[in-house]
């Protein structure tokens, strides 16, 4: 349910008539063999699609215009050969509402020495053209990503690709449905927000219904429909005995496997790409949806605990970030320590819904728990282990005046023992520098108990997501210090207020 297949990042380069219309063939044909190279680059996620050169006010703003109205257009990477006398780009840029990302090379790697004049110096000045351009972004104000380097090397085409893929998630919040069944639990606070200024400043809309609605979609459900699913449970987990074909259990995995048909078929009529639940609205369902949360996710959909719309699109943006790299994203919630000095960790985990996506490989194991919680039968669910790794939890909250993202770089590691005890689907991490400063840093930064977790993206995606949607971030990483993170609050604090939010607030 994520395609990225229609997308197109545009290739723009700039110039101007003052070199003659040979310079401007020279400077077509250098952006035709840049744009055809990132188009071949098999890690980015989109089409490069190479735009004429453009020298005037008039051709920059029909461009911007044109990249507006055009639905597979995700981005614009901008480019300036020569020099671009960037007061042509106002008038644009001031109406641009696509993600830009200025891409500051040139077409010939090194200088070359013995043949070098003036007709090469003024057919190849990016190096003050790129800084003109730079001028205008500044000067308006606009948040936008800088990748400098040659168009050739590695570590330039892992940039642009993490930029695309940050661009193809705003791509998508402007574009998403959210459904709440209910609202968020009551009295908690970090999971409230402004679904208007969500709605401004991030894209997506959020849209609450009654629970009544998904159990009309559940009813809908024929019994051989259940009958197929519950077979597919049977291949696809280790069933445990008493949920099994003859299992004393099997009607508590039928009802599973009603919820998760019910679910889809409301989700894919309206269009949703992420939905929340809440343990307090389960009015006419046999149990609360864990299994059928978790299989979703699997298929892309972005979800959060009791009412947690804002952490739902984060999941689901998390996951068009990372679709098709190694490695899963999923809801997630710290739940619980293990103090160890330096080797501190948190378990991670949610009373029922992680995504399998994030598994360590081994088949999940699908069984049923009693849930002390929300009044119903036992819950079916997954349970397995997250993989070890490089991760990052990111937590999206509302501060009153402004949306803020918080980042922590974490490690996932394999528990040294064994959990038999525990229902649930879970993951061990070492936060990055340590769990004192992470923690510590989170909590002085409101960040929620709620995360989007992902071994897919790292935090450059989420920054350049940021940059894209103008939202302040924080990133808690090796390079933390607690006193200078403090400032760092203090000073966005300010910042913010002075600048004003774009959602009016
Ligand atoms: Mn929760």
């Amino acid at each position: 349910m994520i395609d990225l297949s229609s997308h197109e990042v545009w290739f723009v380069t700039g110039s101007q008539s003052l070199y003659g219309e040979e310079a401007l063939q020279q400077v077509g044909e250098h952006a035709r063999v840049i744009a055809a190279g990132l188009d071949a680059e098999a890690s980015i996620p989109a089409r490069v699609i190479c735009k004429p050169v453009l020298t005037t006010h008039d051709a920059i703003r029909r461009l911007c215009m044109e990249a507006d109205l055009d639905d597979n257009c995700i981005g614009l990477v901008t480019w300036m050969h020569t020099f671009s006398p960037a007061r042509m780009w106002i008038p644009g840029l001031k109406r641009l509402r696509t993600p830009f990302v200025h891409l500051h090379t040139q077409f010939n790697r090194a200088i070359p020495w013995a043949t070098i004049d003036m007709d090469f110096m003024n057919l190849n000045q990016s190096a003050h053209g790129g800084r003109e351009f730079g001028f205008v972004g500044a000067r308006l104000g606009l948040e936008r990503t800088v990748v400098v380097g040659h168009w050739e090397d590695t570590a330039v085409r892992r940039r642009l690709t993490v930029w695309t893929r940050a661009a193809a998630a705003w791509h998508d919040a402007q574009h998403a449905r959210i459904a709440r069944f209910g609202d968020n639990m009551r009295n908690v606070a970090v999971t409230e927000g402004n679904k208007v200024s969500a709605e401004i400043e991030l894209g997506y809309s959020v849209a609450g219904y009654g629970i009544g609605d998904l159990v009309e979609r559940m009813e809908q459900v024929s019994d051989a429909e259940v009958e197929e699913l519950t077979r597919e449970y049977d291949d696809c987990y280790r069933v445990s005995s008493e949920l099994g074909p003859r299992g004393p259990r099997r009607t508590a995995l039928r009802d599973g496997a009603r919820i998760e048909l019910g679910l889809r078929r409301f989700l894919t009529e309206g269009g949703f790409t992420a939905f929340t639940s809440s343990f307090e609205v389960l009015h006419g369902m046999p149990q609360l949806p864990g299994l059928a949360v978790q299989r979703l996710m699997a298929d892309g959909y972005g979800f959060g605990g009791e009412g947690d719309w804002k952490t739902a699109a984060l999941v689901r943006a998390v996951k068009v970030m990372g679709h098709g790299l190694p490695g899963g994203s999923s809801f997630m919630e710290d739940y619980t320590y293990h103090f160890d000095g330096p080797d501190s960790m948190v378990l991670g985990a949610h009373m029922l819904e992680l995504c399998p996506s994030i598994g360590d490989g081994r088949k999940a194991s699908l069984e049923i728990h009693p849930l002390p919680i929300g009044g119903k039968s036992d819950p079916v669910r997954l349970v397995f282990t997250g993989a070890a790794g490089a991760a990052v939890n990111a937590s999206l909250v509302d501060m009153g005046d402004r949306f803020r993202m918080v980042v922590n770089t974490v490690t996932a590691v394999t528990p040294a023992e064994e959990l038999p005890r525990l229902p649930v689907a879970r993951v061990l991490w070492k936060p990055v520098p340590n769990l004192e400063v992470a923690a510590a840093g989170w909590i002085l930064a409101g960040g929620a108990h709620h995360t989007a977790y992902s071994q897919a993206i790292d935090v450059e995606y989420i920054e350049d997501f940021c940059d894209i949607a103008g939202i302040e971030c924080l990133h808690i990483g090796a390079e933390t210090r607690i006193n200078a993170f403090k400032r760092e609050l203090r000073w966005n604090e300010a910042y913010y207020r002075m600048a004003g939010a774009r959602g009016g607030r």
